[in-house]
C-alpha cells in the first residue's frame, strides 16, 4: 500500500464504539437540489436519516430517495477490491499497471490519445484533482463528464448572456415569486423537495401563479394554475413570442437595457421576424392562443417572475439557443437579480455545479477560465506548476466516444458513471468501449453496465465513507461527510488520482485530506480575480483559501462567490446590474428558434426520456432497495389512448420500441397526459434489471452545436405490441438473467421477482426447471391443456422459487405475502398455498404501492377515498400516506380526482 494512504489524516469518525449511537451532519448524494441530511449511525451503519432542519436547500424535508439513503447504503453489489482482467489484485498492482498502461500510449500516441469521463456524481475535491491531472499534467483536455448530458446547454446560455456561467438567483426566488413558470421541469419527480417548497408557498401564498410548460401533463401540474402542453421543442418559439409581445406592448424596461444590457435590438428582430405574434407562436407551439396570452400577460404585468428550467430545455440540439431566449426575456423587463425575479436552470445532478467550477467539462478550465484566453492558460499552469498543459479545448461526451470507436482514444478512466446505460447510442457506447485498448472504471458497485467493460476495476469509497464538498443548483457549498470506514479496500476518488498521477511520476498530487485540494481549489479562484474592484470571474471562494480543518469538518451551507465583499456568501447575482462581460452589461442573444433534427415518419412516435419518482439515474444503487421499487416496478411506456388505439395496444401489454437496431420492451401505460403521437419511456433501467429497456440506446447521438449536449427529449422511434406468447412471474431468491425474451427483475426484502414473458410457446415445467437446476422438490399444479402452470421450487424445504405463468398477454401478478414466504421452511400443509399466491382469505391485496415510504398501496388507498377522505390530508391521516416525503401527493389527488369523474 502506498505511503500517501498510510500517512492520510483519517477522514471522518472511522472507529465508532460498538454500540453507541451517533449522529452527523451530510449531504444527499442524488438530486441537484442538495438536501442537507442528518444520519444516525450505529456500529458503522447508518440505522436512518432526516432532512437536516438547518439546511437551506430543504429545511428538514427529503424526498423518498433522501430517506431511503441507509436502505441503499450496505449493498451486496459493493466492489471491494481493485482487479485487472477479472483478477483481484493488489492496489500497487492495479495502479502500476494502469499507469504503466497510460504512459505506453501516451509515449506511442501522444496525450490526445487519452482521455477521462466523469460524474456529476463526484465531490468537488475528487472533480479538481482529476481535472488538474489530464489538463495540466498528462496534456489533453479530452476530459467530459456526464454533466454534458444534463446542464452543458445552460453552462453556454449562461456564458453568452452573462459572461460567467451564473445562476442567478436561489431556492428562497421561487418562493417569493408571483409567478413561477417551469419549463421543461417535472420538478415533482426530478427535483421532489424543490416542488415541495413551491407548493407549500402556493398554499400558503394563493395568489402566486404556477405555469407548466411541458408536452407532457406530469405531476409537477398537480400545483399549475396553467399547463400548456406545448409542441416537443417549441419552447424559443414560445419565448421569442413573448419577446415580441413584451415590446409590441411596452412591457421591456427601456432603462434597464440601456443601462445594463447589449445587443437588444438583434435580438429583438431575430425574435419578430420569427414570431411576431401570439398566433404565430401558438401555431408554431401547437399550443392555445389564449392560454399563450394569459401566460404571456402574466410575465408582462407582474414584477416577480421566475422562469425555472431543466433537462426539457438542455437536452435538446438547440438547448443553448432555448436558454438564451428565456434570459433574453427576464434581461428585456429588468426581471433578474431582484428577489423573486430571475431565470433559474436546475441541475439534475449532486454536485454537477462543482463540476462546472472546477472546469469538469472539456471546453472549460478551472475556476470559470477558459482556452479562448491564453492568459487563461498560462495562468493555470503556473498555478500548478503544470508541465503540460493543454492548450486547447478536448473531446465532448458524445465526440468522445466516437474518437474511442474510430481508435483515436486508446485509453479511457470512467469514474463514478455508467455511460453504457447513460449514453445516447448506448450500445455504440458499448461496443466502442469494447474496441478500447485500456478502460478503465472507478466504482461503488461491482458490476455496472461498464463496469463489465472494464480492463481496471478500482474501488471507490460511496456516500457515507467519503468527504468533500458539493455544490447545489442555487450555487450553495454543502460537506459530504465521511463518517463510516471504506467498504474492504475502497479507496476516495481524489487518493485513487493521486496515487495514479504520482504512479506516473507528476508532483503536486501529495494531498493528505481533501481540505487541501479545497484550499487550493479556493485559491486558484481567487488568481487574477479582480477588474475595477469587482471579481472579473463569477467563481470567487477566495475567502475560504485559508479556511481551517476544523471549519472545513465544520462547513454550514454557503452559497458563492464567498469572497472579501461577501464573506457570508452571496444569495443573489446581478443586484447592481453589472455582469462579468468585459463591458460589464449582459448581453441579449439574437435566436432563430429551431425544432429538433428529426420528426417521426410514418409508422413512428416521438419518444421522451426522463426520471420516474423513486430512482435515480441508472439504478445500481435505488435499484437495491426494495421500498423505492415498489412504486413503479418494471419499464413502461406512457401513450395516449387515441395512439393505443390504433396501434391495438391495452393497459398492461408489452409493446416495443426500436431505433438505431435497439430495443426497449415495456408496459403500455395509457395515458391522456401524453400528446398523441408523444410517448414517454423511463431512462432508469439497465441490464441488470431489465432484458431490453436502456431507453438511451434508442436516443439519437444528435447534439447542439455550441455545447455538445444530445437531443434526449425527441426520438423518433418506431413502435410495436410485443409478440407475446406467454407471461408470468419468478419470485425467488435467485439473483440471475431469465432466458425469455422479456425480463424485468425487481429487488424485494428477501430475493427478487421477475415478470417474464416469452415470443414462442414453451412447456412451462421444462423451461422452470432447466432455470433452477439446484432445485430438490417441486410442487406443481398445471391445466390439462396447458394453458396455466404454477409450481414452487424447494431447496431442504426452503421455498426458493415460485413460477406462475400463464399463455397470452397478461400476465398473473404476485402478491406481497409470496415475497415474504421467500427463504422459509414451508410445511407441507400450507404449499398449495403458495401455488395459490396468497395465504387465504384474510391476505387483503393492497394493489400497487402509491406511498414508497409507508408502502400503502392503490387498492387501501381507492377503498378510504370511497369511504369518505377526499383530500391529500385526510388519507394522510388514516393511512400515512403523503406525509413523509410528500412526493406521492400528486398521485394522491389524481387517484382522488379519478373517483370523483368516475362517481360523476
Ligand atoms: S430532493 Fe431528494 S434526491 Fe434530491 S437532494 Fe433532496 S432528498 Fe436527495
Amino acid at each position: 500500500m502506498s505511503s500517501l494512504i498510510t500517512t492520510a489524516v483519517p477522514e471522518g469518525t472511522l472507529q465508532q464504539q460498538a454500540t453507541s449511537i451517533n449522529k452527523e451532519h451530510t449531504t444527499c448524494c442524488y438530486c441537484g437540489v442538495g438536501c442537507g441530511v442528518t444520519a444516525t449511525i450505529q456500529n458503522n451503519q447508518v440505522i436512518a436519516v432526516q432532512g437536516r432542519e438547518d439546511h437551506p436547500a430543504n429545511f428538514g424535508r427529503l424526498c423518498v430517495k433522501g430517506s431511503s439513503l441507509h436502505q441503499t447504503q450496505h449493498s451486496p453489489e459493493r466492489l471491494l477490491r481493485p482487479r485487472v482482467h477479472n483478477q483481484e489484485v493488489s492496489w500497487e498492482q492495479a495502479l502500476s499497471y494502469s499507469a504503466r498502461s497510460f504512459q505506453d500510449i501516451i509515449s506511442k500516441y501522444g496525450p490526445d490519445s487519452v482521455a477521462f469521463y466523469l460524474s456529476g456524481q463526484l465531490l468537488t475535491e475528487d472533480y479538481y484533482v482529476a481535472n488538474k491531472l489530464i489538463k495540466g499534467f498528462i496534456g489533453t483536455a479530452n476530459v467530459d463528464t456526464n454533466s454534458r448530458l444534463c446542464m452543458a446547454s445552460a453552462v453556454v446560455s449562461h456564458k453568452r448572456a452573462f459572461g460567467g456561467d451564473v445562476v442567478p438567483g436561489c431556492y428562497e426566488d421561487l418562493e417569493k415569486t408571483d409567478v413561477l413558470i417551469l419549463v421543461g421541469s417535472n420538478a415533482a419527480y426530478a427535483h421532489p423537495v424543490t416542488f415541495q417548497r413551491i407548493a407549500k408557498a402556493k398554499q400558503e401564498r394563493p395568489h402566486l401563479k404556477i405555469v407548466v410548460l411541458d408536452p407532457r401533463r406530469t405531476a409537477t401540474c398537480d400545483i399549475a394554475d396553467i399547463h400548456i402542453p406545448l409542441a416537443p421543442g417549441s419552447d424559443a418559439y414560445f419565448f421569442n413570442g413573448l419577446l415580441s409581445y413584451l415590446a409590441q406592448h411596452n412591457y421591456c424596461d427601456a432603462h434597464y437595457i440601456a443601462e445594463h444590457t447589449q445587443g437588444f435590438e438583434a435580438a429583438l428582430s431575430a425574435a419578430q421576424k420569427q414570431v411576431n405574434n401570439i398566433h404565430a407562436a401558438a401555431a408554431a407551439c401547437d399550443a392555445s392562443v389564449d392560454l399563450i396570452a394569459e401566460v404571456y400577460r402574466l410575465f408582462a404585468q407582474n414584477k416577480k417572475v421566475v422562469t425555472l428550467f431543466s433537462q426539457g430545455i438542455n437536452q435538446s440540439s438547440s438547448g443553448v439557443d432555448k436558454g438564451n431566449a428565456i434570459i433574453n426575456c427576464h434581461l428585456a423587463t429588468g426581471k433578474i437579480g431582484k428577489e423573486g425575479a430571475c431565470p433559474f436552470s436546475i441541475t439534475g445532478q449532486p454536485n454537477a455545479m462543482g463540476g462546472r467550477e472546477v472546469g469538469g467539462l472539456a471546453n472549460q478550465l478551472a475556476a470559470h477560465m477558459g482556452f479562448d484566453d491564453q492568459a487563461d492558460i498560462d495562468r493555470v499552469a503556473q498555478f500548478w506548476q503544470a508541465p503540460n498543459m493543454a492548450q486547447t479545448e478536448g473531446l465532448k461526451a458524445v465526440d468522445m466516444f466516437k474518437a474511442i470507436d474510430e481508435g483515436k482514444i486508446k485509453a479511457i478512466w470512467i469514474m463514478a458513471t455508467n455511460p453504457v446505460v447513460s449514453m445516447p447510442d448506448a450500445d455504440f457506447v458499448k461496443q466502442a468501449l469494447q474496441k478500447c485498448e485500456l478502460v478503465m472504471v472507478s466504482e461503488v458497485i461491482a458490476d455496472t453496465d461498464t463496469a463489465k467493460a472494464a480492463h481496471v476495476l478500482l474501488p471507490a469509497t460511496g456516500w457515507g465513507e467519503k468527504n468533500g464538498t458539493v455544490t447545489n443548483s442555487e450555487r450553495c457549498i454543502s460537506l459530504q461527510k465521511g463518517f463510516l470506514p471504506p467498504a474492504g479496500e475502497a479507496k476516495h476518488d481524489w487518493q485513487i488520482i493521486s496515487l495514479f498521477a504520482q504512479k506516473m511520476g507528476f508532483k503536486g498530487f501529495d494531498y493528505l485530506h481533501t481540505i487541501d485540494i479545497f484550499k487550493e481549489h479556493a485559491a486558484l479562484s481567487a488568481l487574477n480575480n479582480t477588474r475595477k474592484q469587482t471579481p472579473a470571474r463569477a467563481f470567487d471562494i477566495s475567502a475560504m483559501a485559508d479556511i481551517t480543518l476544523k471549519q472545513y469538518s465544520n462547513l454550514l451551507p454557503i452559497q458563492w462567490p464567498v469572497n472579501q465583499a461577501n464573506p457570508n456568501g452571496t444569495q443573489r447575482l446581478f443586484s447592481t446590474g453589472s455582469f462579468f462581460t468585459p463591458s460589464g452589461k449582459a448581453n441579449f442573444i439574437a435566436i432563430t428558434a429551431r425544432l429538433p433534427v428529426l420528426q417521426a415518419q410514418r409508422n413512428e412516435v416521438i419518444m421522451n426520456t426522463g426520471r420516474i419518482r423513486d430512482q435515480w439515474h441508472t439504478m445500481s444503487r435505488t435499484g437495491t432497495a426494495p421500498h423505492l421499487l415498489a412504486h413503479t416496478q418494471e419499464p413502461y411506456v406512457d401513450i395516449h389512448p387515441q395512439d393505443a388505439r390504433q396501434l391495438n395496444l391495452l393497459e398492461g401489454q408489452l409493446v416495443e420500441l426500436a431505433n438505431r437496431g435497439a430495443r426497449y420492451i415495456g408496459r403500455v401505460k395509457i395515458n391522456a397526459a401524453q400528446r398523441a403521437g408523444e410517448i414517454f419511456a423511463p431512462m432508469h433501467w439497465n441490464a441488470k434489471y431489465a432484458s431490453s429497456a436502456r431507453a438511451d440506446a434508442l436516443v439519437n447521438p444528435f447534439v447542439d452545436p455550441i455545447c455538445g449536449q444530445p437531443e434526449f427529449k425527441h426520438t423518433p422511434v418506431s413502435i410495436v405490441r410485443h409478440n407475446t406468447q406467454w407471461t408470468g412471474f419468478l419470485v425467488t431468491t435467485k439473483n440471475h438473467e431469465p432466458q425469455c425474451d422479456y425480463w424485468a427483475k425487481i429487488t424485494v426484502q428477501k430475493g427478487y421477482v421477475f415478470r417474464v414473458a416469452g415470443v414462442q410457446s414453451i412447456a412451462f415445467d421444462h423451461w422452470l426447471k432447466q432455470q433452477y437446476p439446484e432445485v430438490e422438490q417441486w410442487q406443481e399444479l398445471q391445466d390439462s391443456q396447458g394453458e396455466y402452470y404454477r409450481a414452487a421450487g424447494f431447496v431442504a424445504s426452503a421455498l426458493v422459487v415460485v413460477f406462475n405463468a400463464n399463455q397470452g398477454h397478461i400476465g398473473p401478478t404476485e402478491s406481497r405475502w409470496l415475497n415474504d414466504q421467500l427463504g422459509e421452511s414451508i410445511e407441507d400443509g400450507v404449499r398449495y398455498s403458495i401455488l395459490a399466491g396468497n395465504a387465504g382469505c384474510d391476505d387483503e391485496d393492497q394493489g400497487a404501492v402509491v406511498c414508497a415510504c409507508y408502502q400503502v398501496g392503490t387498492n387501501t388507498i381507492n377503498q378510504k377515498i370511497r369511504s369518505g377522505c377526499q383530500s391529500a390530508e385526510a388519507l394522510g391521516q388514516v393511512l400515512k400516506c403523503g406525509t413523509n416525503c410528500g412526493s406521492c401527493i400528486p398521485e394522491l389527488n389524481a387517484m382522488i380526482q379519478a373517483c370523483r369523474s368516475t362517481a360523476v
